[in-house]
């Protein structure tokens, strides 16, 4: 870990003037354009699209002095000084190779908030990692609530952090989570402390390799203050760590489920304790909670209850705080959310489990699981995840429009497990595939909704997914 390198803030840009280019209408593009806008900026918007919802998005913003260019997004604007872009758009795109060509600077919604807030704004308190992101903010603006902060949870979790900085509400800190492309797009954001939860191939058409996903996550630890929080059983956490430039004394803290070192919070005995924020760390550790503190205590949302305490206890948090805030903690819908009991079977709804990695989490949790999964594999392979579930497994119902994969990982992986093979995806398919689930599974066992998959083949998204299963489920029992 570096240190010195990097000042905190960023040098005040007055915007009076200035040709600025908003690439993307939307939910970050427009109040960016009026942000923008009211600070003097000579604003163009830029945008693929041209249907008529763009149309009277850009009538509005043109009614205020904003020029808007409907349906091309690739050529940079004559005179542009910096751009500032949704997000999502890849940097492979051609309006960011003109811009490198040309100088210009590319900032995101998070740079862009980042550099309007005001001399007193609250510290950030950053959270990224493949999965695992919402959860954990969430746990740690309860537990920053518990210690009686005036906090809230935004960013990447679906509050914009430019109407957070921009709003009249005055804040004592910050739990903001970010992806990985709002990090690409954030050069000088520099939080008090930051963790990373964790790293595994997602996303990797939009970043162009692992590295350069690996890397971009690894922005959030640039510059941070007091911690840089990693996970213990995920190396490649570590390395961001030791590659990071930040603040002179800032502390490499590690969480695990395991006993913990100096300078990490852990485990023991059903207990989560600190070793990290405590006096003579050599030798003793504080206690902050209880396993059964935690919801659900399935062994990757301890690790992220373990992340949230971190940061917290880095901001100072006392101990009692870290409990309070785990025990008033309500997990979101469709991340492990238990639906029903059904003869002594329990039907649990983790749609959320798009990817493999968040899949692999969610079945090592039960012991014996009729697993539905399938959907849209957006390019992963499936052997790993088969492989290191395979003992968990009673039976499988696959869904789908890439259940293949998952099939033929099944077939080599685990070939005594029987499998269902729904050929259907109408939003239909799902009470039929909660119905085989029932058929396969006896008393005891976990039917647990862990796609490993995108929904967009056959749902409007995952919450729509996850409320077919909780509608099967219910009708089953009628
Ligand atoms: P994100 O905001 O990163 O998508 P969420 O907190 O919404 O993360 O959780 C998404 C899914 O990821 C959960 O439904 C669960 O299956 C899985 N998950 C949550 N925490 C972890 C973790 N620490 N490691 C692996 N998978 C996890």
């Amino acid at each position: 870990m570096g240190s010195g390198k990097v000042t905190t803030g960023s040098a005040p840009f007055d915007f009076q003037g200035k040709h600025v280019t908003v690439a993307g209408l939307g939910v970050s593009g427009i109040p960016a354009a009026r942000a923008l806008h009211a600070r003097g900026a000579l604003v163009t918007v830029v945008n693929d699209g041209d249907d008529a919802r763009s149309r009277e998005q850009a009538e509005a913003l043109e009614a205020l002095g904003i020029t808007v260019r409907l349906g091309d997004g690739a050529t940079l604007p004559e005179g542009t000084e910096l751009i500032v872009t949704a997000p999502g758009w890849q940097p492979g795109k051609p309006l960011f190779q003109a811009a490198a060509e040309a100088g210009v600077p590319v900032w995101g919604d998070v740079e862009l908030a980042w550099r309007l807030r005001g001399p007193d704004a609250a510290p950030w308190l950053a959270v990224t990692g493949t999965n695992g992101k919402t959860t954990t903010v969430r746990m740690l603006a309860a537990i920053l609530e518990a210690a009686g902060l005036r906090t809230a949870a935004v960013g990447n979790i679906g509050v914009s952090l430019l109407d957070v900085v921009l709003g009249e509400e005055t804040y004592d800190v910050l739990a903001v989570e970010l992806s990985s492309y709002q990090l690409h797009w954030a050069p000088s954001l520099r939080a008090h402390s930051a963790a990373v939860l964790n790293l595994a191939p997602d996303h990797l058409d939009w970043h162009g390799s692992m590295e350069a996903y690996a890397a971009d996550k690894g922005r959030i630890y640039a510059g941070n203050q007091v911690a840089c929080v990693y996970n213990v059983a995920d190396k490649a956490t570590e390395d961001l760590v030791r590659e990071a430039d930040v603040e002179e004394g800032c502390r490499a803290i590690g969480f695990t489920l395991g006993t913990p070192g100096p300078s990490q919070l852990g485990v023991v005995d059903g207990i989560l304790v600190d070793r990290a924020f405590v006096e003579n760390r050599q030798k003793n550790a504080q206690e902050l909670a209880e396993v059964s503190d935690v919801r659900p205590p399935a062994p990757h949302n301890i690790a992220n209850a373990l992340a949230a305490a971190a940061l917290a206890r880095a901001f100072g948090v006392p101990a009692q705080a870290v409990r309070d805030g785990l025990r008033s903690f309500r997990p979101d819908a469709h991340r492990i959310e238990h639906v029903a009991d059904l003869d002594g079977v329990a039907y649990v709804d983790d749609s959320k489990a798009t990817n493999t990695h968040a899949a692999q989490a969610s079945l090592a949790a039960y012991e014996s699981i009729v697993w539905i999964a399938g959907g849209l594999a957006k390019g992963a392979t499936f052997d790993e995840l088969v492989a290191a579930s395979a003992k968990h497994l009673r039976a499988v119902v696959l869904i789908g429009a890439d259940r293949a994969l998952i099939r033929e990982a099944l077939a080599r992986h685990a070939p005594e497990v029987p499998v269902v093979d729904l050929d259907r995806t109408d939003t239909g398919a799902m009470l039929q595939a909660v119905t085989e689930a029932k058929r396969l599974a006896v008393a005891g066992d976990t039917v647990l909704l862990a796609p490993a998959c995108a929904s967009m083949d056959m749902f409007t998204n995952y919450n729509q997914r996850g409320d077919a299963f909780a509608t099967a489920v219910g009708e089953l029992r009628a």
